[in-house]
């Protein structure tokens, strides 16, 4: 398909003049459709993309472009569907990309790197794609934010609404873990805790979303949100000095960020800022709910949804993945896997992680250090690979986790597993480590 063919009347914004946002085109049938707040192809249904004019970014971009701009996400303003670097937002992006040799020694990878997405304001990932959301909801002229979220969208959102000036509206489940609703609140966010899971919640935002006309970030401002993602892939690159690695893993809840991931790396090659060599794509979902990795192992194309999610990582805890398809094609065309992977395995990960490296994870991070173990030991990744898993979201907002499947001390007061504490005397302490 041509770029001309995409190109809709009134698609490009005012404010684009040199016209690299084309508008938004559906991932199914290629059908092009004016840029605006919506997110299914009104043909066929698919899933809507934005789409740009690739040959007028490799004009004007190039690596001393980049270097030369202050750090985060908007270095790379040229692949997002924003057409200048919004006047106001968080500083998201430009995380850590760091090796990670005494963690990679314990699983078998030399050469692992980990991208710490943890260091985001709201300490998870999903701040690049709402940042990428939210500037759009703006220039839409939305008067609200809002999301369906499994936890960490919520203060994300929430953030981003208030350096914004916008009310936000964040829908969780309302058995979701304390600290991230509390995270949402503390924002000025109104958290509507929804009786049942993930999907329950996604359904009732579709409906509040076309009612009211909200900007749910990861509803009907989708396209965009999913856009910011690919930002890791670009730093990613430029961390390597301008080159892919081997092999990334990744969490999977939507796959949003997994397939983005690829479109990141396939966008840089197309403007020619990187080579394009053949990177494998390992992707890690909870065995509680896993129906994308359940897919992968079946060898079969359809998703079953999970109904009832069983797991502590609750951030990934989406039943019918919107682009669990995407996901699994993309870890199979890579000859890539995706992982299911136990509980327990995820917060012996998470010490792992923190105790070799000194990164705390929350549980995603842990199914990715997970995953990238077994994908190891089935021989997914090979050894002298470049590997770089992606530790999406900060420990602080699963506290409980790594303690998981540990044997706990219930008998004793306090924070389980701590020893009990000591009067203030030398002679105690003398005592307490002879103990
Ligand atoms: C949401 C989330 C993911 C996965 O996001 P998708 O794009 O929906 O697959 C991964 N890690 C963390 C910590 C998340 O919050």
């Amino acid at each position: 398909m041509t770029i001309e063919l995409l190109r809709t009347p009134g698609a490009t914004p005012a404010d684009d003049p040199a016209g690299r946002i084309l508008g938004l085109r559906c991932r199914a049938c290629g059908r092009p459709e004016a840029l605006g707040p919506s997110y299914v192809c009104a043909s066929c249904f698919g899933p809507l993309e934005v789409a740009y004019d690739l040959d007028v970014v490799r004009d004007g971009l190039t690596r001393a472009t980049i270097e030369a701009r202050p750090a985060g996400i908007w270095r790379y303003l040229e692949l997002l569907p924003v057409a200048a670097v919004p006047a106001r937002g968080l500083p998201v992006g430009s995380s850590p990309l760091v090796r990670a040799e005494r963690l990679g020694a314990a699983i078998g990878i030399e050469g692992l790197l980990i991208k710490d997405d943890s260091r985001n304001p709201t300490l998870s990932f999903k701040d690049r794609a709402v940042a990428v959301a939210v500037a759009r909801a703006v220039d839409f002229g939305m008067e609200a934010l809002a999301c369906a979220s499994t936890g960490n969208l919520a203060g994300a959102t929430a953030a981003a609404a208030a350096v914004a000036g916008l009310p936000a509206y964040v829908f969780v489940p309302a058995d979701l873990e304390p600290a991230k609703i509390e995270h949402a609140l503390a924002y000025g966010a109104t958290v509507v805790p929804v009786l049942g899971t993930y999907d329950d919640v996604n359904r009732l935002c579709l409906e509040v979303a076309d009612e009211l006309g909200w900007g749910f970030v990861n509803i009907n401002l989708r396209p965009f949100y999913a856009e910011g993602s690919k930002t890791l892939a670009c730093e990613i690159a430029e961390g390597l000095g301008w080159r892919l690695p081997d092999v990334v893993v990744a969490p999977i809840a939507s796959g949003a960020m997994f397939t983005k991931i690829a479109r990141g790396f396939d966008e840089l090659a197309t403007i020619g800022l990187v080579e394009r060599t053949p990177v494998r794509f390992v992707g890690g979902q909870a065995d509680g709910c896993g129906p994308v990795a359940t897919a992968f192992k079946g060898g079969g194309s359809e998703i079953e949804p999970v109904r009832t999610p069983t797991t502590i990582v609750r951030s990934l805890a989406i039943g019918n993945p919107a682009d669990g398809r995407h996901a699994l094609e993309l870890a199979r065309a890579t000859d890539g896997s995706i992982e299911a992977i136990p509980d327990a395995a995820t917060a012996e990960a998470i010490r792992r992680s923190a105790r070799l490296e000194g990164i705390y994870a929350e549980t995603a991070g842990g199914v990715t250090i997970a995953a990238a173990e077994a994908a190891r030991r089935r021989g997914v990744i090979r050894p002298g690979d470049e590997v770089v898993a992606l530790i999406t979201g900060n420990g602080l907002k699963t506290p409980d986790a790594f303690r998981y499947g540990v044997e706990a001390r219930p008998a004793e007061p306090g924070v389980p597993g701590l020893a009990p504490a000591i009067p203030a005397s030398y002679r105690a302490f003398e005592a307490w480590l002879e103990r």
